[in-house]
């Protein structure tokens, strides 16, 4: 097993049956070692900072109806709320004196938000924090939004491929939604010139090992900027409310995977992974993770933007506790990182 990690940590890759070996088979005592590896590779290109970046979830109205996401649609007990552009403009100023200067605007796919206002919202960003980052996490569009939409500012954009195996991905999602679609919107966004971040849960419903391997060849082949892995958990009023949440050691193997795999990755340790293990942020950090989102959203609506169930959003996951955050990191021997935290590959 240590052979497979060091031949991950030396070519950066392996063959899908080397990967599923890999997670299939690791010791805890592999996995210690797996850890380190991606800790220095990250410690090569990223030293021991900790980017930090504001999460703003400007709405939880969606259109969609993903089987697992208690945003869905269909959710008829989901509280529903959207952020209108002085709201946004306010958490954004928060954020700025709280030392951000990335902004993360995530939301359902709220048809209330045309692009008309979208690029106010987007252009007034940045002409207001032009030292910022701004980045989008709002679903699939099509190419010519996307592009309005990094015309007018934005430089990021996460949109998760959920599963890159299209059987799986047909179980998770309604009809009207197909990975096909999805790796367009992704390609899309790559071609314009965003830094791009791809990714999945861990332990969804009728995931295996070797649907994973698929994905993580994808994100090779890929090369995305960004990288979100985080557990399935279960939302009680979705489909999915009764299955099992996802593994937090497989999650933090496989974070730990994708760094060798694409050593420049900026990976979060994402709210989901601190929602299912108290330690998870240090746990990610441990497992090579450079990247924490602390949630900037108004304090009111923070319950109403419920993907899952017991969805943190204090303590080390908000922008108000930043210093808990700091004197955590700073025990594991990491620094929290205020700069915008680029892709070094877009850095100037
Ligand atoms: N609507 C946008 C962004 C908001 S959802 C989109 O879907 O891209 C952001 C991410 O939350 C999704 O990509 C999904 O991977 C994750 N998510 C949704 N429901 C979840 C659940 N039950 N457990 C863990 N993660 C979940
Ligand atoms: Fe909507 Fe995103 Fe939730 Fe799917 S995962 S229901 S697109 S918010």
């Amino acid at each position: 097993m240590r052979k497979l990690i060091d031949k991950l940590y030396k070519d950066g890759d392996l063959r899908e049956s080397e990967l599923l070996d890999l997670i299939t088979n690791i010791t805890p005592d592999d996995r210690e070692y797996l850890f380190e590896c991606a800790r220095n590779k990250a410690r090569e290109h990223y030293g021991r900072n900790v980017y930090l970046r504001g999460l703003i979830e400007i709405s939880s109205y969606c259109k969609n109806d993903c089987y697992y996401c208690g945003l869905r649609a269909s959710n008829k007990c989901a509280k529903r709320y959207r952020l209108d552009k002085s709201q946004i403009l306010e958490c954004c100023k928060t954020g700025y004196e709280l030392g951000l200067r990335t902004f993360v605007l995530q939301g359902g796919e709220d048809m209330h938000y045309t692009d008309e206002i979208l690029l106010d919202i987007i252009s007034t960003i940045r002409k207001s924090y032009p030292d910022c980052a701004i980045t989008l996490s709002l679903g699939e569009k099509d190419a010519e939004s996307y592009q309005k939409y990094f015309d007018a500012g934005a430089n990021r954009y996460l949109l998760r491929h959920e599963a890159y195996s299209s059987d799986l991905y047909s179980k998770l999602h309604p009809k009207n939604l197909n990975i096909e679609t999805r790796l367009d919107c992704l390609k899309n966004l790559k071609q314009i010139g965003f830094q791009t971040g791809c990714g999945f849960m861990v332990g969804a419903p009728y995931q295996t090992y070797e649907h994973i391997v698929k994905d993580l060849r994808f994100i090779k082949d890929f090369q995305p900027e960004m990288v979100g892995i985080g557990p399935f958990l279960p939302h009680s009023d979705t489909p999915f409310g009764e299955e099992q949440a996802g593994s937090v050691s497989l999650t933090l193997t496989l974070l730990a995977v994708v760094r060798l795999l694409v050593p420049t990755v900026l990976l979060p340790a994402t709210t989901a992974l601190s929602t299912a293990s108290e330690d998870g942020l240090v746990l990610g950090v441990r497992a090579g993770a450079n990247v924490v989102m602390p949630n900037l959203s108004p304090l009111d609506v923070r319950k109403k933007y419920m993907l899952y169930d017991g969805k943190k959003s204090s303590g080390t996951e908000s922008a108000q506790a930043i210093d808990t955050l700091k004197e955590k990191l700073e025990t594991i021997g990491y620094e929290v990182n205020f700069s915008r935290g680029d892709n070094i590959k877009f850095a100037n």
